[in-house]
């Protein structure tokens, strides 16, 4: 009987799409690996994504959250994911890009066993991905996903960690603020600037201390009555009504409270010549108001570079906690922001834009240089050298 060997033929197709969504949606920009953790008896539904390892181990926080789908939950880690590749590379640190999404209730949801098992998908990754806090994640959960991986920072300074990036990010903010206000004004002093700043938390609280320090006129809302009370004492900031802050005729907005707050309606009210600050997403559409905000000749330093502070900060855990090196690392954001405020002008392009170019432009020659051998690239050194300082 003649045996007929079963032939699988190629299916063309010109839409990759429809056939793999998954691989099409890691493929559209670039993703390296994506994890998705699964573990029923404790209630684990978590995907961990890498976007790119060119320059290092990718870190980046889980975020807890109650997604509606699947597919929400991978759209943002893997938004979330490629940021972080991008805040790494331009911030100069050997890092890479990487995001954890944990599906449930943060509320309700959580238990030892869940983050520990969690922390042993973490583990399995044998330090390709380095994970930390992020929405909806506290310490005490990081300490859960410490018992079963080194692969973790964030956790607090008592047992060796980072603790609160706030103090940092802050110091990350004032400084790039400076850098913007030496490209506005020929000087980065901040004496008798007027600064609105929105939101009057923890990053904000610190802002506002270094720039009561340096005799900036402030004024600051919050949502918060006692929140906004309590930095105004301190620091004599002027307290102002939310809806008014946008509005307000100051040197420097700095928004440090919500993403989104640069739209339609918020940039006609703007009377500032910068806005720098803390808050993630701060162009509402990226592409429209960046160019919006090129167009008013008004100085935007990118959210992802000058909040970098915060995760300087993380980072500095692997080397061994230290403080002061923390600080110093963050410093560097002032050169950072005149780089991009620079690149922005003489390529007139918005400074997001810009700062992309730069990250990508670091990662591309930093890769290049991968192809020349040495003993330390052999055993993937510095990884090795982060995690013998920290164990
Ligand atoms: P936080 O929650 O301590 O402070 C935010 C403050 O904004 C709160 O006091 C809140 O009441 C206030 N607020 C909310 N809505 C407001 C509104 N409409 N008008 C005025 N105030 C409002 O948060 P945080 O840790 O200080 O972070 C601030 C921002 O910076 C967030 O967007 C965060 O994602 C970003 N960020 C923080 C860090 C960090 O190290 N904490 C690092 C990077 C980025």
């Amino acid at each position: 009987m003649e045996s007929h060997s079963p032939t699988i033929e190629p299916k063309v197709t010109s839409n990759i799409d429809e056939q793999f969504p998954l691989f099409s949606q890691l493929q559209s920009h670039e993703h390296e690996q994506i994890v998705v953790c699964s573990e029923p008896s404790v209630g684990l539904k978590a995907i961990i994504a890498i976007h790119d390892t060119t320059l290092g181990p990718a870190l980046g926080g889980t975020r807890m959250w109650n997604y509606n789908n699947e597919q929400e939950a991978i759209r943002d880690v893997l938004r979330l994911s490629r940021g972080m590749t991008y805040k790494a590379s331009i911030s100069g640190l050997n890092l890479g890009g990487g995001k954890a999404v944990i599906i449930g209730d943060a509320r309700v949801d959580k238990n030892e066993p869940l983050f520990r098992a969690f922390g042993r998908f973490i583990d399995s990754l044998g330090g390709r991905y380095i994970t930390a806090e992020d929405v909806g994640i506290h310490v005490k959960d990081m300490e859960w996903v410490s018992m079963e991986t080194k692969y973790v920072t964030g956790t607090p300074k008592a047992t060796g960690g980072s603790g609160d990036p706030s103090p940092v990010t802050a110091y990350g903010v004032y400084v790039g603020m400076k850098a913007a206000a030496k490209k506005a004004y020929g000087s980065d002093s901040l004496e008798g600037k007027t600064i609105a700043i929105q939101g009057a938390g923890h990053v904000s609280s610190h802002l506002a201390n270094h720039l009561a320090d340096e005799n900036a006129e402030i004024y600051i809302c919050d949502i918060y009555e006692d929140k906004v009370n309590a930095v105004a004492a301190e620091t004599g900031a002027e307290v102002v009504d939310p809806d008014s802050i946008y509005g307000l005729d100051v040197d420097i907005f700095s928004p440090c409270a919500l993403g989104g707050v640069i739209n339609d309606d918020t940039i006609p009210q703007l009377k500032c010549d910068i806005i720098a600050g803390a808050a993630n997403n701060v162009l509402d559409d990226e592409e429209k108001h960046g160019n919006i905000l090129l167009d008013k000749d008004l100085i935007y330093a990118p959210d992802y570079v000058i909040n970098a502070g915060g995760l300087i900060n993380v980072a500095s855990e692997l080397e061994g906690y230290n403080e002061e090196r923390a600080h110093d690392k963050a410093s560097r954001i002032y050169d950072t922001i005149l780089d991009i405020l620079n690149y922005s002008e003489e390529n007139n392009m918005p400074t997001y834009a810009a700062s992309n170019i730069l990250a990508e432009k670091r990662i591309k020659n930093v890769g290049r240089i991968h192809k020349i051998y040495s003993s330390k690239s052999q055993f993937s050194g510095h990884i090795g050298d982060m995690y013998k300082a920290k164990r």
